[in-house]
């Protein structure tokens, strides 16, 4: 029996995510920085995944741990309570 495999679902997105910090070496990754860091996490403090903000697996590691570091001193929030 052949399988008549289908190729399913429209993959082929070409959206060329570059690598913000990447592409603009004089942005550099600072925990201090919560302004440019609130960039990159949702409204609710989480941080964004890298298939999302297409940055590259080092700076978004930078990124990661910068956040971390900024919610350790009270500059990004963990999460945010919705309030409405
Ligand atoms: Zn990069």
């Amino acid at each position: 029996m052949a399988f008549n495999r289908q190729r399913r679902g429209k993959r082929s997105f070409h959206r060329r995510k570059i690598c913000r910090f990447c592409a603009d070496s004089s942005l550099v990754i600072d925990y201090k920085d919560a302004k440019s860091l609130r960039y990159f996490t949702t409204e609710r403090g989480k941080i964004i995944p890298r298939r999302i903000s297409g940055n590259c697996a080092k700076h978004q590691r930078q990124l990661t741990v910068a956040i971390k570091r900024a919610r350790n001193i009270a500059l990004l929030p963990y999460t945010t309570s919705i309030v409405r």
